[in-house]
């Protein structure tokens, strides 16, 4: 590819609402363009690195089994009636009606239309196993998208689904997505790690998420360093719930330092988030749409907060055992919400403000606390997930030091970006959908099914929040735009410089390297800076001076090999 015939577009400023730096470099390197929260477009050179995640991608699904197919993007409600989820996935499953008044939704995800065609196609055990995925646009209506292509509403996911005889079955397909997963991040060059997760609105009971280190994440990873132990911060606290239960009631939560929606949230409201959260349990009507009323509702809480109160004994789903505690005043809440307080239900106004557990209390809780601020929305509109029905009520946070979960040594903790999950599960959809096939002995049985995805947009912010300093972004070589740039000094001036860079160029491309010649004729401060900023892995600048020796200059954007004269003719060698 030469400059000159390609479409950059470097910003030396990224946009105010860009907060993390993957976004702000992917923006300056103008890699993304936005339309509309959440919504971009992919421009050249951020499709290319699309384009080499998704290979990767592909190739390991293949070698690992799985067959290449595309489902549609729009899908008919009645699939989604048929499997429970057009009531329960809630306000992030984003419906539309044809001119014929027909409901729609624009797919979040596939298993509906993925079990539809299995259960049409598939009638015998002898058709089994069968694993089918997709690289394909999702929508889903992120009550807060952010972080550039982190949390979009539109984005690339590959997501496949398995169909197998029985569960023993089922239980070695996703071992081997799994490796194949532990491939693929490794390709990636990615600094990843796999951990145990709650199963979330997609169901079933055994689950991985692959994440990305990175402070940025916004979720946060119990796990120990002297075991394999390694947790969602949701799953660790319920399975440290399940332990603690035994010595007592205490509810309490402690808000985890860098969790950047609360600490926002708080900073807005000119609130210290320093205090012990002893306790953050609401109701399911918890649920608000509004901003500015989930700000205020957040107001509150903040009350609760900095009051650090403390509860006992609260039992869920009732209102029983519940401990009163003073929020706010009832004129305070009335004027934030404009409403009677007898409709606060959830909040129990009565004289004092109580505070009731429905379900989904750990959910709430981080939503405060910032285990995984982002997952449940600040402002819980993704309650429709079916998570289980808690059984405890005492719900406490996870934190650093805590003896682990395996009996083996004690809990570190880190952030991380959930870039892949794995599910087995098991036959939730294949049942609602009455995928069933015929054994051997003639009998009908339904199909059991796992899911896997891979956030192939998030992938590329991901490994920026891993790989950059303050000239940009630093690309691992797999994933590049470009994985070599050519920067001629003086293109347009000297005929030298000009026939070595075409004639360097060209035994580039004739040997398959993906190679960017500069021969837009810019002073090499510009040329450098646009590189550096965009990330190419090497780069080889020639000049007149250099060339006089028959040398050009070489090095790597990481620094691991710093610039160094090379002969023309070994340039080869050193890349
Ligand atoms: P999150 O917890 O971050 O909301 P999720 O658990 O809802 O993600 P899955 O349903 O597991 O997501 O989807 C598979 C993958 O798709 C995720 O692991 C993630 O990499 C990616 N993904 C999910 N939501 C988004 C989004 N809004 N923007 C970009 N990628 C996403
Ligand atoms: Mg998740
Ligand atoms: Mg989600
Ligand atoms: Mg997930």
């Amino acid at each position: 590819m030469r400059a000159t015939q390609f479409f950059l577009n470097t910003l030396k400023e990224a946009p105010a609402d860009a907060e993390v730096i993957s976004h702000q470099l992917m923006m300056r390197a103008g890699m993304i363009k936005r339309l509309a929260g959440g919504i971009y477009t992919y421009m050249p050179v951020g499709l290319r690195s699309i384009r080499k995640v998704e290979n990767i991608v592909r190739e390991e699904m293949n070698r690992a089994g799985a067959l290449e197919l595309l489902m549609p993007a729009v899908q008919p409600a009645e699939l989604w009636q048929e499997s429970g989820r057009w009531e329960k996935y809630g306000a992030e499953l984003l419906r539309l009606k044809d001119r014929h008044d027909r409901d729609y939704v624009i797919g979040p995800t596939h298993e509906e239309v993925i079990t539809d065609v299995v259960r049409k196609e598939v009638k015998s055990y002898r058709q089994l196993p069968l694993n089918l995925y997709q690289i394909q646009t999702k929508f889903r209506d992120e009550i807060r998208p952010r972080f550039g292509v982190m949390r979009g509403r539109e984005f690339v996911m590959k997501d496949a689904y398995s169909f197998d005889r029985n569960q023993e079955a089922a239980l070695k397909t996703y071992d081997t997505m799994f490796e194949a997963y532990r491939r693929i991040f490794t390709r990636l060059g990615l600094n990843f790690r796999a951990v145990n997760a709650d199963t979330g609105s997609i169901g079933g009971n055994r689950s991985h998420e692959f994440h990305v280190i990175a402070d940025t994440g916004e979720d946060a990873i119990a796990y120990c360093p002297s075991s394999d132990y390694a947790a969602n911060v949701e799953l660790a606290e319920a399975v440290c719930n399940a332990q603690r239960s035994a010595a007592g009631k205490a509810l309490e939560k402690v808000h985890t330092p860098g969790n950047s929606t609360c600490e926002a949230v708080a900073a807005q409201l000119g609130l210290s988030l320093s205090a012990t959260v002893k306790s953050v349990v609401f109701a399911n009507e918890f649920v608000e749409k509004d901003e500015t009323k989930a700000v205020k509702k957040v107001q509150i809480i903040l009350a609760l907060v900095r009051g650090d109160h403390e509860v006992n004994d609260i039992k869920l789903g009732k209102l029983h055992g519940v401990q009163e505690l003073r929020l706010a005043t009832e004129a305070e809440i009335v004027a934030a919400f404009g409403t009677q307080p007898g409709y606060l239900g959830p909040l129990g106004l009565k004289g004092e403000v109580r505070v009731v557990a429905d379900r989904s209390v750990a959910a709430m809780g981080d939503f405060v606390c910032g285990a995984n601020a982002a997952d449940y929305h600040y402002a819980g509109v993704n309650w429709g997930r079916d998570l289980p029905e808690p059984e405890v009520a005492d719900i406490r946070n996870v934190v650093e030091g805590d003896a682990s979960p395996d009996g083996q040594g004690v809990l570190a903790m880190c952030r991380g970006i959930e870039v892949g999950h794995v599910f087995y599960l098991g036959t939730k959809y294949s049942e609602a959908l009455q995928a069933k096939f015929l054994e051997e002995n003639g009998k009908p049985a339904v199909i059991e099914m796992g899911c896997y995805g891979i956030g192939v947009t998030r992938i590329l912010g991901a490994a920026i929040e891993q790989n950059f300093d303050d000239r940009g972004i630093i690309w691992p070589l797999s994933i590049a735009p470009f994985e070599v740039v050519l920067c001629p000094i003086g293109y347009k001036k000297s005929e030298e410089v000009k026939l070595q860079a075409d004639k360097l160029y060209q035994e580039l491309k004739d040997a398959g390297v993906d190679v960017m010649l500069d021969d837009r004729d810019e002073r090499p401060g510009v040329m450098f800076a646009d590189w550096e900023l965009i990330g190419v892995p090497l780069r080889v600048t020639l000049g007149d001076r250099g060339l006089k020796d028959g040398k050009v200059e070489f090095q790597s954007r990481d620094g691991k090999v710093e610039k160094r004269d090379v002969d023309v003719g070994e340039i080869f060698e050193q890349l």
